[in-house]
């Protein structure tokens, strides 16, 4: 038995949602574990995967695979699983990984669960732990059959490196025309150091800031915690955020282990993308606000007044 692991990168750089899913393989404890990654990674970053469980890595570095192209993808995580002979097959979600997880499961003939967010319980058959209606409930999923793909949303392992190199070897798949009939053409990156579908902690802000002029107490929080920033989606509908910072049910989907909500009302819409954060703190002036119901603390007070405060007694223990 093995486990066969996709790895992602971003702009030649291993993503720590892989790193999860390296780690989240090992702990399956289903026999050894081989990741599979595409395009140009170098040699150093891919051995280093050892650190997280890796005892082998197969490199597919045709450069064509850079763009995205699902089916390609798709093509080689299945050749790869073929070759390993693996029973479960583990990917970080991500906008590549949701289009090519069940074409890989169609391919090699497995079961497959999305959005996994808990190692399987294995006591009777195989059932995993799904977020579902966006993220508003979990189900819990049999997955039947001697082949498995799952995909699992961030922080759902910690990936702390270890000791460990993993030995790379060069790795190709018969093509066809159609696996190159869709690739991305170009994309426009959302800007700033910490990205937030990545990000371990992220400050968020609504429409109780009263304008796009305020942002600079959320910003400096941010940076104190070195955290992503977010916004509600009336904010960036008014333009005063870039709608790549929109979180919600029309917005990304988060789940770092820390949020921080100020000014923001707490609708079931925005909570349907940032409920499944480990931590969440509610800054907000009215006690009856709904987001208070699902933080684990709440301050209630004037964010002008409170964030400040809270940012300078950071900057003390940080
Ligand atoms: C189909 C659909 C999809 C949607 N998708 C999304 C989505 O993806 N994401 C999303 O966010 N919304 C979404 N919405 C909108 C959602 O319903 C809410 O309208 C929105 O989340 C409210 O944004 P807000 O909390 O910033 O603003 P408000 O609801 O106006 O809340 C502002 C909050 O700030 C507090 N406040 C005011 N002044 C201060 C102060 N000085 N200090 C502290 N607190 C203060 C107020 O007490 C209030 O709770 C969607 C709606 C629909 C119908």
């Amino acid at each position: 038995m093995s486990v066969l692991v996709f790895v992602e990168s971003d702009n030649g750089s291993i993503k720590s949602s892989s790193h999860e899913a390296v780690v989240y393989a090992k702990e399956l404890g289903a026999g050894e574990v081989t990741a599979v990654a595409v395009g140009s990674i170098s040699a150093d970053e891919l051995a280093d995967l050892g650190k997280y469980g890796a005892a082998k890595v197969l490199h597919a570095a045709d450069e064509k695979l850079n763009d995205n192209v699902i089916m390609a993808t798709a093509t080689i995580i299945a050749a790869a699983a073929s070759q390993t002979d693996a029973s479960i097959v583990v990917m970080a979600r991500s906008s590549l990984v949701d289009a090519v997880a069940a074409r890989v499961a169609i391919k090699t003939g497995a079961s497959v669960a999305t959005n996994v967010v808990a190692l399987p319980d294995t006591s009777a058959g195989f059932v995993v732990k799904r977020g579902v209606y966006t993220g508003k409930a979990f189900a819990n999923v049999s997955l039947p059959g001697a082949k498995k793909v799952i995909t699992i949303a961030k922080n759902t392992v910690a990936a702390e490196p270890g000791e460990g190199t993993a030995s790379v070897e060069v790795f190709s798949a018969d093509f066809g025309e159609k696996d190159f009939a869709t690739a991305r053409k170009d994309v426009k990156k959302a800007e700033g150091d910490i990205l937030l579908p990545e990000a371990d902690r992220v400050v968020s802000a609504g429409r109780g800031l009263k304008g796009p002029e305020n942002w600079g107490m959320i910003e400096d929080l941010a940076k104190t915690l070195g955290a992503a920033t977010a916004c509600s989606k009336p904010v960036s509908d008014m333009e005063w955020r870039p709608h790549h910072e929109h979180v919600g049910q029309t917005g990304i989907k988060i789940s770092p282990t820390l949020y921080i909500a100020v000014g923001i009302s707490g609708a079931i819409q925005h909570l349907a993308g940032v409920n499944s954060s480990k931590v969440i703190v509610v800054v907000n002036k009215d006690p009856e606000a709904p987001f208070f119901k699902a933080a684990d603390y709440g301050v209630v007070g004037d964010a002008f007044d409170v964030i400040p405060r809270l940012n300078e007694a950071l900057k003390k223990v940080l």
